[in-house]
């Protein structure tokens, strides 16, 4: 529910509707935009009391959102949020260029990879300390050296920093040492996991379940929302589908889908959707073409001896050649890669 403020609302009259809402058990989230102020009532829109709210002084009038999630729609939220990570802004025209290996495997390996991606164009760069194998013989990730790792190489490259962070009792640690939280596909769900990085104040990068609808997506994005942290950025990464030459299908529709519900940025991630470095700079194209805020891509320059999704990575050459063709694309849409 959000409760509309006259434009000529006075502070007092904006104080006392804060506090009535409060009154009826709801958690208010205020914006106060150039014109007038919104609160956003979170908690249980059938709750007794909720009829009254229309005849608080200074109220305009109270719109019942329909969609399952409020803070994440574009009903509560008109403009596009722009995600400020670092000097990188991703979303509202600014396109977030994510790239880098998909583990990080040591200092020097990623040092190399990050002068590649840098060069060529990336802002954001990438890779995994803690990651979610499908076996649990493959490789874990590095851990807290990986996080330390990532941090100096991104730092010496004038980078910010993005990382998967898996369980709850990693998000103190994943925080001290990067930018942006990410939350894998498979703990789109984890709602504790979701509680915990909404409470920490950092952006959280949150792909699409492989089972997840994009309602699903969008809920999830709520519960991040709903502990204060505004700063989520979405990614389509791919579902399953009866499709197995690919490794994922990756839904197209569910950029421009997303962005019509959703105020949030969307970008990309063909690396994890296609598994096939052919496919993955025609996907990085058509996602940014169908009005992405962006693509995350893995890079290895030797992606035969790397220690997790070595097939699907482009080599520093091809992804090169990617950025090249997407700063012309991005050129002609009038958006801009912030460095
Ligand atoms: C990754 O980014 O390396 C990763 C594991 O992605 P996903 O969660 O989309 O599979
Ligand atoms: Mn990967």
């Amino acid at each position: 529910m959000i409760v509309v403020l006259k434009t000529e609302a006075t502070k007092p009259q904006i104080d006392h509707a804060i506090e009535r809402v409060q009154e009826l058990g709801f958690e208010p989230r205020v914006i106060t935009g150039a014109f007038r102020t919104i609160i956003a009532l979170i908690g249980d829109d059938n709750s007794p009391g909720v009829e009254k709210l229309d005849a608080i002084p200074g109220v305009e009038h109270v719109h019942r959102i329909l969609k399952p999630f409020k803070l994440a729609s574009r009903e509560f939220h008109k403009e596009d949020t722009i995600v400020p990570i670092g000097k990188v802004r991703i979303g509202g025209g600014h396109l977030a260029m994510i790239a880098g290996p998909c583990a990080v495997e040591s200092f020097a390996g990623l040092d190399q990879i990050a002068g590649f991606v840098k060069k060529a164009g990336a802002n954001i760069l990438r890779g995994g300390a803690f990651k979610p194998r499908t076996s649990p013989y493959a490789f874990q990730g590095m851990g807290e050296d990986g996080l330390k790792i990532l941090r100096d190489v991104g730092d010496k490259h004038d980078m910010p920093v993005v990382t998967e962070v898996m369980d709850t009792r990693q998000v103190a640690l994943v925080a001290k040492w990067a930018d942006m939280f990410q939350i894998g596909a498979r703990n789109m769900q984890n709602f504790d996991l979701l509680k915990e990085v909404g409470q920490a104040r950092k952006p959280v990068l949150l792909k699409r379940g492989m089972s997840a609808t994009v309602k699903d997506l969008l809920m999830s994005a709520e519960y991040v929302l709903a502990e204060g942290n505004p700063w989520v950025v979405l990614c389509e990464r791919g579902v399953r589908s009866f499709e197995d030459s690919t490794r994922n299908t990756l839904d197209l529709s569910a950029i421009p889908n997303v962005k019509g519900q959703s105020h949030l940025p969307i970008i990309a991630d063909p690396s994890h959707a296609t598994g096939r470095p052919d496919l993955i700079p025609s996907m990085a194209m058509a996602a940014v073409a169908a009005k992405a805020d962006g693509v995350h891509i893995e890079v290895h320059d030797c992606p035969e001896k790397a220690l997790s999704d070595g097939p699907q990575a482009l080599l520093p050459d091809q992804y090169a050649s990617l950025m090249a063709d997407l700063r012309k694309l991005a050129e002609l849409l009038g958006r801009t890669i912030d460095r």
